[in-house]
């Protein structure tokens, strides 16, 4: 490999395995065969995944073989050494890992958006060493999906992961799952100390876009990803259409490029982040210094009876401020919906419903 693990060092849990277990061979041919793409990776498999119950939305679609995974999956860690992840729902999901020595556990999205399930599992974990990975709320909730880690959290549970897998979203199409990365990103900054990894499986729907997905995750910064593996993917009985065979995972992860971790950055960016720092000050002084003008303003136009919204004294501050715009669609998107806030929230001032 190319790389070694200290360069790496933001990329920290590689997460595979099938959607779903099937059948004792299917479990173990995937866990074999990622067994021996492993040297590739770029780090070893921090957990091989695999669903014992499978939350469908149809009815009478594949749920899962249930408490007859158990000791295939004890075979897998046996056999090839890899710590084994399953997704639990309930408490009685717990206690099975608890008989069958599994260690680490996922809440999926459809569990992850209620908080009576999750209290009930961060119960029975209560001051235990799992590992729980805490998927995204199907709900494009951020409060709710940091409500849930920390419920396990003051369980008393140390090795804590959120994973992001999109959010449900009718107007966008072109994923499974919209990604809307505004929201791990808003989770990462509320808590930077919960590593966020990402699942662009069941972001995607489908294996032509994982990768690219996996790229702009591993470009925010995610600390890992988890990639649904499956020995024969066209034959899986549940999200055939994007998992990827173990030897294809391997060209896929060996396609990314990683990051460099945060601390041996620090240098290369001081400058620029102080010349930021000073811009972002001067900024808030002046617009708080513009906000102040405006309650003026408003004094004014009560005084005189002037209508709040005058259109061409707006225009003029939008020209204004076009004058110095940069050859950029995405600058030209910013300007657009800056100058929108500035005036909708200048307006509101004048109602005197808003004060700085
Ligand atoms: C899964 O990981 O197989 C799964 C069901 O995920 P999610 O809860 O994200 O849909
Ligand atoms: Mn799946």
């Amino acid at each position: 490999m190319e790389r070694t693990n200290s360069q790496l060092s933001c990329f920290q849990y590689l997460i595979a395995g099938p959607c779903a277990v099937e059948s004792e061979e299917q479990v173990v041919e995937t866990a074999r065969r990622l067994w021996v793409q492993q040297t590739h990776f770029p780090i070893p498999l921090s957990f091989f995944r695999a669903g014992v119950w499978k939350p469908r939305s149809e009815a009478d679609a594949f749920c899962g073989v249930g408490e007859k995974a158990f000791p295939w999956l004890q075979h897998i860690s046996h056999d090839f050494g890899f710590q084994v992840c399953i997704e639990v729902a309930n408490a009685r999901h717990i206690e099975l890992c608890a008989k069958y020595g599994i260690k680490a556990i996922w809440i999926g999205a459809r569990t992850s958006v209620n908080p009576f399930i999750v209290q009930e599992i961060a119960d029975a974990i209560h001051h235990s060493d799992f590992t729980v990975l805490v998927k995204n709320p199907i709900i494009p909730d951020v409060r709710l999906w940091l409500g849930n880690l920390e419920r396990i959290e003051k369980a008393g549970i140390k090795k804590l992961l959120a994973v992001h897998r999109g959010f449900s979203d009718t107007t966008e199409n072109i994923f499974r799952n919209a990604p809307m990365w505004d929201i791990p990103i808003a989770l990462h900054l509320m808590r930077p100390d919960i590593p966020i990894i990402c699942d662009p499986s069941h972001i995607s729907g489908q294996r032509q876009y994982v990768k690219q997905l996996a790229q702009i995750a591993i470009d925010y910064g995610a600390m890992g990803l988890m990639i649904e593996t499956h020995c024969n993917p066209c034959a899986a009985l549940c999200d055939a259409a994007q998992q990827f065979t173990p030897e294809e995972l391997s060209e896929l992860l060996r396609s990314l490029t990683f990051k460099h971790s945060v601390s041996n950055t620090d240098d290369l960016l001081r400058q620029q982040r102080t010349l930021i720092h000073n811009i972002d000050h001067q900024l808030s002084q002046l617009l708080a210094k513009r906000f102040s003008i405006v309650k003026e303003i408003a004094h004014i136009k009560q005084e005189h009876d002037i209508p709040l919204l005058q259109p061409n004294q707006w225009n003029s501050v939008v020209q204004n401020y076009h004058q110095h715009t940069l050859q950029d669609d995405c600058y030209a998107k910013f300007l657009e919906n800056f100058l929108d806030l500035l005036h909708h929230f200048s307006l509101e001032m004048q109602q005197n419903k808003k004060e700085l």
